[in-house]
């Protein structure tokens, strides 16, 4: 018998970290010197913490090149501090060009918030894609239950993106002309394809617009069989 923590679990990861390195750095002499002197991404992501959908891999990114925020069903909501900081450093310091809001399919946030199943504290949080469900309520109802959830998680980036825009940082980027571009992105679990659902927005001119756009396409998208739209 033994009181000492185990860590024999963990070792495989710490291995693989050590391979990655020796990798990466006879791959690329030099690689981790350069990175410490600075990071320069050009983009944001904001996704969401599920464990199927990692940032860099799926972009074939590496590190240095993406700045990542990730929590339950990608919400952004104004008064979370959290990705607020994220958001305000990326955009004001690193200088990202675009922020990308990142939702996908069959996300367990999105399916306790439709559902309203409850799973503890977490509730409080997906109470934020409840609101983006009540808002579309009336439509969601319309789709094939079968297709529902994943009408709601396009929705719901669409909604994020939005609420992205609206924040300060990014409203006063915008107002000192600063170039930055707002995107909602959706995955499929499914076959690990990124789909652009256009909500992309680029100053508080095309900002409405073009969530009507976004929201009307994921409409057509999901239309009851038989729906003259
Ligand atoms: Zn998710």
């Amino acid at each position: 018998m033994t009181t000492t923590p185990d860590n024999h679990e963990l070792q495989d990861l710490l291995d693989n970290n050590k391979r990655w390195a020796a990798e990466t750095e006879s791959r690329e002499p030099g690689f981790f010197s350069r990175l410490l002197k600075q990071q320069t991404p050009q983009y944001l992501w904001i996704g969401c913490a599920d464990s199927r959908v990692p940032a860099n891999e799926l972009v074939d990114l590496l590190p240095g090149e993406l700045f990542v925020h990730r929590n339950v069903a990608n919400v952004v909501v104004h008064s979370d501090l959290n990705c607020l900081s994220v958001m305000q450093f990326a955009t004001d310091l690193l200088k990202v060009k675009h922020i990308i809001i990142v939702g996908h399919s069959g996300c367990g946030g999105v399916t306790a918030a439709l559902a309203d199943i409850r799973v503890g504290l977490a509730d409080n949080w997906i109470r934020h894609v409840q609101d983006v469900r009540n808002r579309h309520r009336a439509w969601l109802d319309t789709v094939p239950e079968a297709r529902r959830v994943d009408a709601l998680c396009e929705l719901n980036v669409v909604e994020q993106a939005l609420n992205a825009c609206q924040t300060t940082v990014v409203q006063d980027a915008w107002a000192r002309g600063q170039e930055l571009v707002v995107h909602g992105w959706f995955y499929g679990l499914s076959n690990g394809l990124l789909q652009d659902l256009k909500m992309t927005v680029s100053g508080p001119a095309d900002m409405n617009t073009t969530y009507d756009r976004a929201v009307a396409a994921v409409h057509g998208r999901y239309a009851a069989p038989g729906d003259a739209a």
